[in-house]
């Protein structure tokens, strides 16, 4: 629970300030109910007071006739239905047009809040990805915003017109009965307290039910996106019980909130059954000693009944605006996150680098009183051949994510070409790099579309050279398909070699000055390993080139070595003769 409800709602309607003219033709709508409601038991009372008893009827119906129409009972009871069938009319036509409205601006909201916490996700850091997890962003954005809507245009217009009726009830009642009236008025105290008892209660037992549900989503998502892990360790039993126990923790979660919204209702209800039930005592008394008509009475029972509805719907939207607000908090304080790598606010645009860069004492961790790399410093030159060596951990993958901007060093800084890479936006500083991971991602669309992600406004022609150079056309052209081939969900119809070759074609294209390469060739046979090793020597060439790799005989291409050991820097080799690998060879074996 971050930020109060009124801050929330407030917070809410601002940022739906472009749907506002929807928004305030809804909330008409929605208020012409109250009068709508208002006219719904007149009917009754004109036939008692006017067809059985002898009132006139009311001026705005008798100023149709002429003065001196005599009304039958006939003519009253027929003038009364008719009023009940022009109000239902009019009622019916009401909730067609808010319905549809509803419907169009409801949609409209949530897409647009859909798309503005995705673009912010997007651009948070990874480190707040490495902690939340994929799935607890999925719910945000698929589930939570749906809460705004139900906020915005049902609960929101609820309260607020129960209110108005409610108000417009009490007048009424004045009018008719003071007695009644204050009687009436008697019911509210109580009420107040219940519900600022509830609301504190029910909002914070609705954050957990939330959380406890993303975490079953959560399950779901790590489990099917890992399913030949599951399947090959057996462990589908297992996952099972870790979704229903976190699934059960959510279904507890709701009963508990149901439990406590169903006996908040149950008191209310009966707090009000009371207080009709003192009115029909009252009234019965007042009739029988001639203070009101049986007619005033039944209306007065009506009204009663139409005063309790707006309350019990007040109680009733209570619990479901708590769950909106819970879940409109979630939305917010992911958009209040800060992207943890900032722009600085003059940066300046970089087109194409030259590729030297330089390091300064450069430190990081990941966490607190854990540093993962620790006073880093060196200089590459335009056109090195940069191999990054040393033990699993030894940081090398985050001295790359550092090189990429994808976190900010705590100490020290890079600079590229002699300038801080602080200083240029981080768009253009990202698009000097082309980066070929051990393990190459790819989008469910094309083989085409897959290579054309590196420069998108790439033609068909150029698309087909990255893939020569990548040394992949020749496997593209054996399917029917060719580049127009799907490659299923992170392109698992392909094999892990033409994946990464496709990856090394998206590379091609993107030409970029600066080249990064994490152990591309590691979990690949000595054939494909060797048609990649051609088609990457073909790509670094007139490239700065920071390869990560386990494999000594992949450093013998580069002309620097950079031997990285529990985050600290041992050494930095540049144009090391043939000895010095072999000796590293014999070392490592030792
Ligand atoms: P490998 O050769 O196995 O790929 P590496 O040299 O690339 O290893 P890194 O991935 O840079 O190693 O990790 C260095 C250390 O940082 C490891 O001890 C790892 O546990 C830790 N680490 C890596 N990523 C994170 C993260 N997102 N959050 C916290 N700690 C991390
Ligand atoms: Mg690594």
């Amino acid at each position: 629970m971050k930020h109060p409800g009124f801050y929330l709602i407030k917070r809410v309607l601002k940022d739906a300030r472009p749907y506002w003219i929807y928004l305030v033709s809804i909330f008409l709508l929605t208020l012409l109910a109250t009068p709508i409601a208002l006219l719904k038991p007149y009917a009754l009372k004109l036939i008692i007071d006017s067809g059985f008893g002898t009132d006139p009827l009311p001026g705005f119906i008798s100023s149709f006739f002429s003065a001196n129409y005599t009304f039958s009972f006939d003519t009253v009871l027929i003038i009364a239905v008719s009023l009940a069938i022009l109000v239902a009319l009019i009622d019916n036509i009401n909730g067609f047009i808010l319905w549809v409205l509803e419907t169009s601006t409801g949609e409209k909201l949530v897409l647009n809040f859909r798309t503005i916490l995705f673009n912010h996700i997007q651009r948070l850091s990874l480190s707040y990805h490495d902690t939340k997890g994929i799935s607890d962003s999925l719910y945000r954005i698929q589930w939570d915003t749906m809460s705004l809507r139900a906020l915005i245009l049902n609960h929101l217009p609820t309260l607020i017109s129960a209110f108005i009726t409610l108000l417009s009830m009490i007048i009424v009642m004045f009018m008719i009965n003071v007695d009644f009236a204050i009687i009436a008025l008697c019911v509210l105290p109580p009420l107040f307290i219940l519900t600022r008892l509830s609301t504190k209660l029910l909002r914070k037992d609705w954050y957990k039910v939330k959380n406890a549900e993303s975490d079953a989503i959560s399950v779901i998502h790590e489990v099917l996106s890992s399913l030949r892990v599951v399947k090959s360790f057996g462990q589908e039993d297992n996952e099972e019980k870790r979704f229903i126990n976190h699934a059960n923790q959510a279904v507890k979660g709701q009963v508990k909130m149901a439990r406590m919204g169903a006996g908040f209702s149950f008191v209310v209800n009966m707090l009000l059954a009371i207080a009709a039930a003192s009115f029909l005592f009252l009234g019965a008394h007042f009739v029988k000693s001639g203070k009101m008509t049986l007619g005033e009475l039944t209306l007065v029972l009506a009204y009663l009944a139409q005063l309790f509805s707006p309350l019990q719907s007040i109680i009733k939207n209570l619990n479901e605006v708590q769950s909106s607000i819970a879940s409109v908090d979630r939305v917010y304080s992911v958009l209040d996150e800060q992207k943890e790598v900032k722009e600085m606010p003059h940066a300046v645009h970089l087109t194409r680098a030259k590729g030297e860069f330089r390091f300064e004492n450069l430190s990081f961790s990941y966490e607190k009183g854990r540093p993962i790399l620790q006073n880093i410093s060196f200089d590459i030159q335009p056109g090195d051949r940069v191999g990054i060596m040393g033990t699993t951990g030894a940081g090398k993958s985050t001295l790359v994510s550092l090189l990429m901007r994808f976190y900010d060093p705590l100490a020290g800084k890079i600079l590229i070409d002699g300038e801080d890479v602080k200083k240029y936006k981080l768009s253009d500083y990202r698009s000097q790099f082309s980066i070929v991971l051990q393990e190459p991602v790819l989008f469910s669309t094309s083989i085409g579309e897959n290579i054309r992600y590196g420069r998108p406004d790439a033609t068909d022609k150029e698309v087909i050279e990255a893939a020569i150079a990548a040394n992949a056309h020749n496997f593209i052209m054996k399917n029917n398909q060719g580049y127009d081939a799907m490659v299923g969900e992170r392109g698992m119809q392909l094999s892990g070699g033409e994946r990464q070759r496709i990856s090394l074609a998206r590379a091609f294209i993107k030409n970029a000055p600066v080249l990064i390469l994490d152990e591309p060739t590691s979990s690949l046979d000595i054939r494909t390993e060797a048609l990649i090793m051609e088609a990457m020597e073909r790509l670094m060439a007139d490239r700065t080139t920071f390869m990560i790799t386990h494999r000594l005989d992949s450093l013998s291409a580069c002309n620097v070595i950079l031997h990285l050991e529990n985050g600290k820097l041992l050494e930095v080799v540049r144009d090391h003769d043939a000895d010095y690998l072999t000796n590293k060879k014999i070392a490592f074996l030792k």
